[in-house]
């Protein structure tokens, strides 16, 4: 409790509550004292009303409840999970948090990918977002996004859409929305056509080579009523694969709040140092000129995570592999240390551990830098590890 009297930590103590307290002191005081200047400043996402902070938690590899209750007592009111993350057990956690909570006091967002190549896609979808709000002991959800949408066959599929309405008439959720990493300016013209999307959660960050693209769409979506919530915007959280070359978060999303058509951000923070990180950068949202001249440092360096879903390498490829997303999980596993959530997006490409096998040498030059075939070869043995040996 370093830097902090006996005075100052009780009046924090009070507006923490006595829950967060229980939490290691260091990383609790540090985190209530920067919350003892204000809120966090919020703005409205798109037609659904919602009042948000700009800083939400992404939630996705939390395991530590004493995380989201120290997010949830700083002045965070969004949390967003995926029925996918850590099998189910995410939400399970969030639902034992808030089951007691005042259902006025939050908003939560889950996501569920949508398999429409199963005939029986219609009665699998609606138990998948049952069991969701079963785990989460919710008779709704506020967000429900239709998971990592890869192509506008998909986000427009008139059977998605009816799903999709109908889970909002019946009450289980109040807003829809899609996750999307790939052509986000496309995407997002299709979201608007079909006027059934809410919400759009997508990868935003400094590194996005198409940013004006990608604004423009975004631009348009808040015309048509459309709220922003950005993901990824910390480029992976990490410059290498050995973690050692850390990116300063809060920079990024800092980054990230000058486009004020971006609602909220759900970085993944799964400590209290990180948490603090974001709230410091929440409490002092303006980019200044010494955070520019960083950001400017990192932006021309060769890419080591961050895949900008550009997909030239799947035409240079020839066997067409869906190299990005399994980038995405090169990113999840050495990035976000996250080898579970990089097994299961492998999982659902369903390659192998041999993807390459049978190519004698690699065609693809991707613009980043990445050497893809390296990439590949390191990550895809992860499918053949057994789920009990990874965390
Ligand atoms: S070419 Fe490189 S940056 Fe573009 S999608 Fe492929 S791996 Fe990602
Ligand atoms: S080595 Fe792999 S990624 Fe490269 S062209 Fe061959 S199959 Fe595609």
């Amino acid at each position: 409790m370093k830097n902090m009297n006996r005075r100052k930590f009780l009046s924090v103590s009070a507006i923490v509550g006595a829950g967060a307290i229980m939490a290691p002191h260091a990383a609790v005081a540090t985190v209530s004292a920067k919350n003892e200047n204000g809120a966090i400043p919020t703005r409205v996402l798109g037609k659904t009303g919602l009042k948000i902070p700009i800083l939400s938690m992404g939630v996705m590899r939390a395991d530590n409840p004493a995380v989201v209750r120290a997010a949830y007592n700083a002045g965070l009111t969004h949390f967003d999970t995926a029925h996918g993350y850590q099998n189910g057990k995410n939400e399970e956690m969030l639902g034992e948090f808030f089951k007691d909570k005042d259902r006025s006091t939050f908003t939560i967002a889950t996501k569920v990918k949508a398999n429409l190549r199963s005939p029986n896609f219609e009665t699998e979808y609606e138990e998948q977002l049952n069991t969701s709000l079963r785990r989460l002991q919710m008779d709704y959800v506020d967000i429900f996004y239709t998971h990592a949408i890869d192509s506008l066959g998909e986000l427009n599929d008139p059977r998605l859409l009816k799903m999709l309405q109908k889970f909002k008439s019946e009450g289980k959720v109040k807003y829809v929305g899609f996750s999307t990493h790939a052509n986000k300016p496309t995407q997002i013209d299709e979201a608007i056509k079909t006027g059934v999307y809410d919400v759009c959660l997508i990868s935003y960050n400094f590194k996005l080579n198409i940013l004006s693209e990608v604004d423009a769409a975004i631009q348009r979506g808040v015309d048509a009523g459309m709220g922003f919530v950005a993901m990824k915007s910390m480029t992976g959280g990490v410059e290498d694969a050995a973690g050692k070359r850390k990116v300063d978060g809060a920079v990024c999303l800092r980054w990230v709040w000058q486009n004020k058509n971006i609602t909220t951000t759900i970085p993944g923070f799964t400590s209290f140092d990180l948490l603090d990180n974001c709230l410091e950068a929440a409490h002092r949202p303006d980019l200044d000129a010494n955070d520019k001249k960083y950001l400017a440092g990192l932006i021309d360096k060769n890419e080591t995570l961050y895949c900008q879903n550009c997909e030239k390498c799947v035409s240079d490829c020839s066997k067409h592999l869906p190299i990005p997303t399994i980038m995405r999980a090169y990113m999840y596993n050495y990035g976000y240390k996250q080898p579970t959530l990089s097994k299961d997006t492998l999982m659902e490409l369903a390659l192998g551990i041999n993807a390459c096998s049978g190519c004698n040498s690699c065609t693809v030059k991707c613009p980043s830098g990445f050497k893809v075939a390296d990439k590949i070869a390191a990550i895809m043995p992860v499918v053949d590890v057994p789920y009990s040996f990874l965390t």
